[in-house]
């Protein structure tokens, strides 16, 4: 993509909000640092990237984010060393999916160069908000919306693309207990499930809803025409690990193609444990925890690294999982591994550091 000319302006913060904040005791997602940085699309082109204090902004309720939901967003993390060195993971693969997703929703691609600049100027102007210690990090949320005021129904001529960042300790960290949808979707064929899209979000929260009710923090989604393979989790792809081997679904178009799962999987065979790419039947899981060979599952994604999942239910049949947080487990590996990894304590064959310098 062509490189731009345009630098990016940058307003700085009168003052820090830093002081306020209980880095100990973080509620994800509610706080947000000093600065964030905005771009805007126009007349077929991205211009005037700047970074400004975080704030409110105002838009014409006619916008058609607001009544045709073309909005997209990513979800990545910057980590610290102890020798306070700033970390990216694999932040390309981030920079492509928000393209692969606006594309979807017929939005225009954001150019690499803003992206990177972007990020790493913010990162710079923000740095005290990102802690040392495994754990810690500053969640990164770049988001695309239309802003165009216009409500006749076709896509817009007008978007804002923007990253607003959040300290964070990775959540969920105790084990979920899941549902399995045998009713509703969160996607379908042909339809915007391998896009991070907001509305697939929108979609899941009743039916999320119904099974907190029963006493499930999340539901595994199925595929919507059977209801007989297991997808993934909605915030999180899925892994299953039956005996010694792990198994996780297919991306298709009803799957988000995730960042740790695809990680997860190099990782299994860098460690030398089988991991098999392959659609994975709710019948086939349900009796695996029957004969005991289902020794865990667990969910991963960049929020919370690794979820390990201690009880599922399927129509009315639960099943309780033993293996949960056993110090030889899966989860714990792969959490230990990658945490790793991201905050510079150990090697990096496959080059997934991004130094922010
Ligand atoms: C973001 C997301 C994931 C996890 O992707 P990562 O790149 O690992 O963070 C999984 N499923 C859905 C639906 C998501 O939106």
């Amino acid at each position: 993509m062509a490189n731009h000319t345009d630098k990016i302006s940058i307003e700085t913060a009168a003052s820090t909000k830093i002081n306020t904040v209980d880095f100990s005791n973080l509620d994800f997602g509610r706080v947000f640092t000093d600065h964030m940085f905005v771009c805007d699309y126009n007349d077929g082109k991205w211009e005037n990237p700047k970074i400004m204090p975080y704030q409110a902004m105002t838009f014409e309720p006619s916008a058609r984010v607001f009544h045709y939901g073309q909005a997209v967003f990513e979800g990545m993390k910057a980590y610290k060393d102890d020798d306070g060195k700033v970390f990216l993971f694999r932040p390309k693969q981030n920079f492509d999916r928000i393209n692969k997703s606006s594309g979807r929703l017929a939005m225009p691609a954001f150019p690499e160069d803003y992206f990177f600049e972007g990020l790493e100027a913010l990162l710079k102007l923000d740095n005290d908000w990102i802690k040392p210690g495994v754990g810690n990090s500053l969640y990164l949320r770049p988001f695309v919306i239309a802003t165009e005021p216009a409500i006749s129904a076709s896509p817009a001529n007008m978007y804002r693309f923007m990253i607003i960042c959040s300290p964070a300790k990775s959540y969920y960290n105790s084990a979920v207990r899941v549902l399995i949808a045998d009713h509703y979707s969160r996607s379908a064929n042909g339809g915007v499930g391998a896009a991070k899209a907001a509305g697939n979000y929108a979609a899941q929260f009743y039916p999320t809803s119904l099974a907190q009710k029963k006493g499930f923090q999340q539901v595994v989604w199925t595929d919507a025409s059977t209801h007989t393979f297991l997808e993934e989790a909605g915030t999180m792809n899925v892994f299953f690990r039956v005996n010694d081997t792990l198994i996780t679904a297919p991306t298709s178009d009803r799957i988000l193609d995730g960042v740790t799962r695809k990680s997860i999987i190099q990782l299994a065979e860098d460690l030398g444990i089988t991991c098999d790419v392959r659609q994975v039947t709710v019948e086939e899981i349900k009796n695996a925890a029957k004969d005991g060979s289902l020794k865990e599952i667990f969910g991963a994604g960049t929020a919370a690294v690794i979820s390990p999942i201690s009880a599922f239910e399927h129509q009315d049949e639960l099943f309780e999982i033993s293996g949960v947080g056993a110090e030889d487990s899966y989860a714990k590996l792969f959490k230990q591994t990658l945490l790793n990894i991201q905050h510079n304590l150990s090697d990096d064959k496959h080059g997934w550091r991004h130094e922010v310098k």
